[in-house]
């Protein structure tokens, strides 16, 4: 050894591996020592190879490495793929701190070393890959999230067409989006009255955001605007009557005539949303619709619905959808397609129509209440209805 390039002996690492390497060759038991590394001939440590995997292969050899370091990478890789194929449902703020830490231990070991020897590593270690497993695997089967104390639903649009297609008695839709969380968060005769219906969408990426950071299983947004013309299809299916109440004149005419060319569902009323609450109620009530639409924007929309909804026990389906007609009437353009991906909608809305800022005030008291009110929202997590059959 001493005969060897002095800048290769100052190398720790590479001694280490040198002199263990010498040991084997003593030992004069390849294939053993390869299989089962020479800690079970060599009861005491002969000296400590500091890097991970390495020192493990030399002492407990091929076998022991598989047992006991591969376990782990297995256990890390199955827990990763397992993100990946249900990226929509686990990617959430505390199962990426699980995966990250763990990662981290792996990967740093391999430079480091003595840490996946050390008990006082492993032990925690440990715990962390069984809180990883236990999270990663659970099935999503809750059916809605309270999200800053509002209820919301979590499986999907289609999950929610389907339940909606069997449904025959009154279900109101609310959009729950920064917006309505920050216009209701204080109001809450209104909040239990949302929280009373099965199906308030998370309409505001804001609100996935809010359920993935408190571990929530809210999969998708839900945007307003396309479980709006989604109802419209069931409804032509089923032979729903729609009204459509709310915006200008002009734009509810062009809306009517896009819903009906697109969809061929009957839209059995309408009216403008600067008619009297109670002029429109009783228009409403006259063409006995099956599916009501509303867009008087938020908050009137959510209160006519809510202070209205005996008279309107009989329509089957009512949601407030803000500025749908608009879009949907050609009169506003839904952001590009660029904006829509990276969930920045609102901020396209906002550039476009500099009045909405103040609207977007709500996001801002949105995050605040994420961010400082969590404990708020957790402790009134037992309002949350996570019974399927409910
Ligand atoms: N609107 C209405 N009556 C009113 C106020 C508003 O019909 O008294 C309509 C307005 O024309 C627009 C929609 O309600 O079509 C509100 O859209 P906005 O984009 O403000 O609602 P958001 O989507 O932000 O809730």
């Amino acid at each position: 050894m001493l005969k060897k390039n002095k800048s290769i002996l100052v190398n720790a690492r590479y001694l280490e591996k040198e002199i263990t390497k010498r040991i084997i060759d003593l030992n004069n038991n390849q294939t053993n020592d390869r299989l089962l590394g020479i800690g079970y001939t060599r009861i005491i440590r002969v000296h400590n190879i500091e890097q991970d995997y390495i020192m493990q292969y030399y002492t407990m050899g091929i076998i022991g490495l598989i047992v006991i370091i591969g376990v782990y990478i297995v256990l890390y890789l199955y827990l990763c793929v397992k993100t990946m194929l249900n990226f929509d449902v686990k990617f959430t703020y505390k199962n990426m701190m699980l995966l990250l830490s763990i990662g981290l231990v792996l990967t740093i070991a391999y430079f480091s070393g003595n840490l996946l020897n050390s008990i006082s590593v492993i032990i925690p270690f440990n715990f962390v890959i069984g809180i990883a497993f236990v999270e990663i695997n659970e099935s999503n089967n809750k059916y809605t999230d309270m999200i800053l104390g509002f209820k919301t639903y979590t499986q999907g649009k289609e999950t929610l067409l389907k339940q909606l297609e069997k449904e025959d008695k009154q279900n109101i839709i609310i959009n729950i989006n920064p917006l309505i969380v920050s216009n209701y968060y204080n109001k809450e005769e209104y909040v239990k009255e949302f929280n009373i219906q099965k199906y308030n969408i998370p309409d505001g990426f804001g609100i996935v955001l809010a359920s993935k950071i408190k571990n929530g299983s809210i999969a998708k947004q839900i945007p307003g605007v396309e479980l709006m013309e989604d109802i419209c299809k069931l409804s032509s299916k089923k032979e729903f009557g729609v009204y459509l109440y709310g915006a200008k004149k002009e734009v509810i005419q062009k809306a009517k005539e896009n819903l009906e060319k697109k969809y061929h569902v009957s839209i059995v009323g309408m009216i403008d949303g600067y008619v009297k609450n109670d002029i429109a109620l009783k228009d409403i009530l006259k063409s006995k619709p099956d599916v009501l639409f509303v867009a008087l924007g938020s908050p009137k929309q959510e209160e006519f619905i809510i202070n209205n909804k005996e008279k309107l026990k009989d329509i089957k389906i009512i949601m407030p959808v803000g500025g749908s007609f608009d879009v949907i009437s050609g009169y506003v353009k839904r952001a590009p397609k660029f904006f829509i991906k990276l969930h920045l909608e609102w901020l396209y809305r906002m550039l476009k129509e500099p009045k909405r800022i103040k609207q977007n005030m709500g996001i801002i008291r949105f995050l605040w209440l994420v961010i400082f009110k969590n404990n708020w929202y957790n402790e009134n997590s037992e309002g949350a209805n996570n019974d399927k059959n409910n």
